[in-house]
Formats: structure tokens, C-alpha cells, sequence
């Protein structure tokens, strides 16, 4: 029963200080093994597709297969879309089963971005979907950064239920550990009661995940450190198999499911400040 919206995940988290993680997948089996985590840990998560991926499994497959499972499950799970680029892919999400979506209209002016965000909101919430929207952008440079300047009025105009801050965290695996500009989260969250949301979050150090949710994050989107880590031990798992028996594509799948389970637990705890990452 319980496929919920970011609204009925964020407000929760950020008053009892902890931090939802958004499980980005790329496929069906990390679904399964997100929802298996979730329920091991007894607490919620978020699972969110990206539409630059939907040229490998279309975004409605994976809303139906995601929204199937969470709807079975006791543990309260939403299904996002991130990153959304157009109104297409977003109104295609809402009908195969998302429960949240993100309007990712960073690259254009403020104006713009309120304007389409808003119109998005509109939509999405009058059918019980939440709306995440990106505000600056997220990258390397300053100059993309959030500007907390603007913040009170981008969260009002558009009613977004989730805003995504640029703080020096970056997509993709780091190659240098990042500066993430916590004066500057700490600035943003002094303009508003929004929910924020830090993308670029898997690869950072156990303090930074720490004081981000003490300041006000309470969701973290995390991938590619954990699916670095995992793809690299699969590899290594199955060269030395294959040196002693024939392997077929079950015993990746198993170890895939088995390891990303694993990892998903350790992120649940952490960001619930329960256990310490190793
Ligand atoms: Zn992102």
C-alpha cells in the first residue's frame, strides 16, 4: 500500500533529523534489491529513475514495476523521476506510477524555471504528486551554486515540495574529494522550510553526510560511488569463478542483487545516523 510522495517522506525526515536516500537504478534488479533493503531496515526510501536513461528501460516500465512493488511493500517508498528535462517525460512518469517527479530547469533563467516549475507543480499536485525542482546547478564552479538570495522566492512562486541545491557537489564518481560549501546550505535553509535535497551525494566522507542533515538535507541522491564499488566486485567476483566453472548471467544478477542490498542497508543507517559507513 504504501507508494508515497515526497511530502509524505521530507518534512517527517527533517524533523526528526535524519535523511531519506534517493536510490537511483538503472535497472530492474536494483529495484528489488531497494525495496528489500527498505524493508530489512524497517524505513523508508526513495527510488528514482532518471529520463536521460529511459533510452535503456523506458521511465514507464520502470514506474510500473517500481510502484508495483512499493504498493505491496509495509515500508513507505516513493517513486521519482530525476532530473526530468521536458513535459513529456514528466507527464508520462505521473501516468506510469511515479509518485514525485523532478523538473530539472536549472540551465534556464530564473524566470523560466519558475514558470514551467509552477505549471508543473499545478498539474502534479492536484493528483497527489510531489515536485522536486533544481535552483542553480549542480556541478563544479561557483558560479553555478545556489544563490540563497533567491531561494525564499523560487520555493514560494512554484510550491515545489523539494528543492535541490547546488553546493559543490558534483554527478558521477569524485576524482578529488569535494568542497561541499556548507555556510552556503546553511545560508539557503535560512530561507525556507522546503525540504532540500543534495544530488551528487554517494563518494562524500561520514561528517559531511552528518552536518548536511543536521543543517536541513534531508534527501541524498546516491549512485555512482555505491555502483562503482559494487560493479568492480561483481567483476572480480566472476573473473575467479570463471576460472573454475562455466558462469551464466544468474550469477551476476545474483551477486548484483546480494551487493546492492548490502550497500543500500549501510546508506539507509547511515543517513539515520545509526552506523557508520566503512
Ligand atoms: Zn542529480
Amino acid at each position: 500500500m504504501p507508494l508515497v510522495s515526497l511530502d509524505e517522506l521530507l518534512p517527517k525526515a527533517s524533523q526528526n533529523n535524519y535523511a531519506v536516500p534517493g536510490f537511483n537504478v538503472v535497472n530492474l534488479e536494483m529495484i528489488m534489491s531497494a525495496v528489500r533493503a527498505a524493508e530489512a531496515e524497517k524505513s523508508p526510501i526513495i527510488i528514482e529513475y532518471t529520463e536521460d536513461d529511459g533510452a535503456r528501460i523506458p521511465l514507464e516500465y520502470i514506474g510500473q514495476f517500481a510502484s508495483c512493488l512499493a504498493k505491496k511493500s509495509d515500508i513507505p517508498i516513493c517513486v521519482h523521476l530525476d532530473h526530468g528535462n521536458s513535459l513529456r517525460a514528466i507527464m508520462s512518469a505521473i501516468k506510469s506510477g511515479y509518485s514525485s517527479v523532478m523538473y530539472d530547469g536549472a540551465s534556464l533563467s530564473f524566470e523560466e524555471n519558475v514558470k514551467n516549475t509552477k505549471r508543473i507543480v499545478e498539474v502534479a499536485k492536484s493528483i497527489g504528486v510531489s515536485v522536486e525542482a533544481e535552483l542553480g546547478q549542480i556541478g563544479p564552479g561557483e558560479d553555478n551554486y545556489t544563490d540563497p538570495s533567491l531561494v525564499e522566492d523560487f520555493t514560494k512562486d512554484t510550491g515545489i515540495s523539494a528543492l535541490a541545491v547546488a553546493i559543490g557537489t558534483e554527478h558521477g564518481v569524485y576524482k578529488n574529494k569535494p568542497k561541499v560549501d556548507l555556510k552556503r546550505l546553511e545560508d539557503i535553509k535560512k530561507e525556507t522550510e522546503t525540504p532540500l535535497v543534495m544530488h551528487g551525494g554517494s563518494g562524500l566522507d561520514t561528517e559531511t553526510y552528518e552536518k548536511a542533515i543536521d543543517i536541513g538535507v534531508s534527501k541524498i541522491n546516491y549512485y555512482s560511488a555505491m555502483s562503482n564499488k559494487v560493479t568492480k566486485r561483481i567483476l572480480n567476483e566472476l573473473q575467479s569463478a570463471s576460472e573454475h566453472h562455466e558462469i551464466y548471467l544468474q550469477d551476476s544478477v545474483d551477486l548484483e542483487l546480494k551487493y546492492f542490498e548490502e550497500e543500500m542497508k549501510k546508506t539507509i543507517r547511515l543517513f539515520r545516523k545509526k552506523e557508520l559507513m566503512n
